[in-house]
C-alpha cells in the first residue's frame, strides 16, 4: 500500500493545541475564540432542534438561508447570486475548499498557491492528481507580485488560490490586486478559488475586496466562507461556497456524494442569525479593539510586530530574541514560557524559516493579559 498523500503530517494546529494541553500553555496557536458564542444563537439552535428540524436538510442547504446570504452578498459587494443554483451550505469553508478543488481539477492540472498558504489547499490538489505551483509572498508586505503569477502560469494551469484578508499573515488583497487577477484570470482562462473566510474581520477602514466585487472574476470563481469565523463558532463546522452556475454544477455534483447536505438545525438558526446584518458588521470594531489591546500591551516586549490588516492573527518577529528557527522556537516557548503560538515556516514553499510565529488575539481579555505578559518576559 502506497500513501497518496506521502508527505502529509499532522497539521500543526493539532500538534501545537495538543502541545499546549500538554505543558498546560496559554493557547495561542490553533485559531479560535475563547470566548462565549451569543446566546441568542445557540437558543435559536435549540428552537430549531425542538421544532423538529432533525432529519436532512435539501441537498444545497435551508432554501431560507441561502436566500439570506445572498442578500447578504448583494448588499455588500452590489452582486447578486441566484440562492437556488449558486450558493451551497457546507461543513466549514474546509468541506467548502475540498470540494471546489476536486470538482474541477483532474490529474496533471497546475494550482497557483500563495504561500504562506493555509494548509488545507495544497493536499486536496494533490489527491486530485493536480500539481501545487507554489508562489512566496515575501515578508514583511506579503504582497503577491503578478509578473510573477503570470511567469508561472503554463498551459496546464487550471486554477488560482487567493486568501483575503490572509490566514497566517493578515495582509488584504487591494482593489488593484484583485483587478489584476482578474485580467490574468481572464487572458488565462483560470478558474479561481477565493478563499474570504475572514472576509468580516478587517480593520482601519480597510474595505474587504471580495471576488463577488469584480464582474468578470465573479463568473470563474468559487468563494468559499466560515460561519465558524463570524459568528466565534468553529465547533460548528459550518460554511458555504458561492459560484457561478457552470461551477456550482459541478460543486453540487460532488457535495452530494461527499457529504450530500450538512447540520440542518445550524441552518435554520443561522438564517435567522444572519438576518441581522449587525451580527457581522460589528465584528470589524469588535477584533480591531482586541488587535490593538493585545498590540498596546506587548509594546515594550522584543517581538517586532508585522502589521495585522484583518483575520484574528498577527505575526510576530522573533529575530532578535532567538536564532533558532520558528519551529524550535514555537516548541520552546510552549514547553518553557507556557505560552502556544504557531510557527509559520511549515506554510511556506520549502519551508523557509522566517523567523516568525503566529498569534491568534480572538481572546479574553484575561488571556490576553496573561499572554502578553508572558511575551514581555521573553
Ligand atoms: N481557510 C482559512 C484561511 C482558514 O483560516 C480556515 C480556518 N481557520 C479555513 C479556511 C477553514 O474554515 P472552517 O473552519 O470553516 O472549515
Ligand atoms: N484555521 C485555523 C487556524 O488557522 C485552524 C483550523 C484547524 O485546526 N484546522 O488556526
Amino acid at each position: 500500500f502506497k500513501s497518496k498523500l506521502p508527505r502529509v503530517e499532522q497539521s500543526i494546529f493539532s500538534v501545537m493545541s495538543s502541545m499546549a494541553n500538554k505543558h498546560g500553555a496559554v493557547n495561542l496557536s490553533q485559531g479560535f475564540p475563547n470566548f462565549p458564542v451569543d446566546k441568542q444563537l445557540i437558543s435559536l439552535v435549540s428552537n430549531a432542534m425542538k421544532q423538529g428540524n432533525n432529519q436532512y436538510a435539501p441537498m444545497a442547504g435551508d432554501a431560507r438561508l441561502r436566500e439570506v446570504i445572498s442578500h447578504k452578498i448583494e448588499k455588500l459587494y452590489s452582486r447578486k447570486f441566484n440562492p437556488e443554483s449558486e450558493i451551497t451550505i457546507t461543513a466549514g469553508a474546509t468541506q467548502a475548499i475540498f470540494t471546489a478543488i476536486s470538482a474541477v481539477i483532474r490529474e496533471g492540472d497546475e494550482v497557483i498557491l500563495f504561500t504562506p498558504a493555509y494548509d488545507c489547499y495544497e493536499p486536496a490538489v494533490q489527491l486530485m492528481g493536480g500539481v501545487a505551483k507554489k508562489i512566496q509572498l515575501k515578508a514583511p508586505e506579503y504582497k503577491p507580485n503578478w509578473d510573477e503569477v503570470k511567469a508561472t502560469i503554463t498551459s496546464k494551469t487550471k486554477m488560482t488560490i487567493i486568501n483575503t484578508p490572509h490566514n497566517p499573515s493578515g495582509v488584504i488583497f487591494s482593489e488593484s490586486d484583485m483587478l489584476q487577477l482578474q485580467t490574468i484570470a481572464e487572458d488565462y482562462n483560470l478558474i479561481v478559488l477565493s478563499d474570504e473566510v475572514y472576509e468580516h474581520i478587517i480593520f482601519d477602514d480597510l474595505k474587504h475586496q471580495s471576488a463577488a466585487r469584480f464582474s468578470l472574476l465573479s463568473q470563474r470563481t468559487f468563494i468559499t466562507a466560515s460561519f465558524g469565523k463570524t459568528f466565534h463558532t468553529t465547533g460548528w463546522k459550518m460554511g458555504y461556497c458561492v459560484a457561478p452556475e457552470k461551477l456550482m454544477k459541478e460543486f453540487q455534483k460532488v457535495h452530494q456524494y461527499n457529504v450530500f447536505c450538512v447540520n440542518h438545525p445550524f441552518q435554520k438558526a443561522l438564517a435567522i442569525y444572519l438576518e441581522n446584518e449587525n451580527n457581522y458588521l460589528r465584528l470589524p470594531s469588535f477584533y480591531q479593539n482586541k488587535r490593538d489591546f493585545f498590540l498596546k500591551k506587548i509594546e515594550g516586549s522584543k517581538f517586532k510586530v508585522i502589521p495585522s490588516q484583518g483575520t484574528y492573527f498577527q505575526l510576530l518577529d522573533f529575530s532578535e530574541i532567538s536564532k533558532e528557527s520558528d519551529i524550535q522556537f514555537a516548541e520552546r516557548l510552549t514547553k518553557e514560557n507556557k505560552i502556544a503560538t504557531i510557527p509559520t515556516s511549515v506554510f511556506n514553499k520549502n519551508k523557509e524559516d522566517f523567523k516568525q510565529i503566529r498569534v491568534c488575539f480572538a481572546k479574553t481579555e484575561e488571556t490576553l493579559l496573561k499572554a502578553t505578559a508572558i511575551l514581555n518576559s521573553i
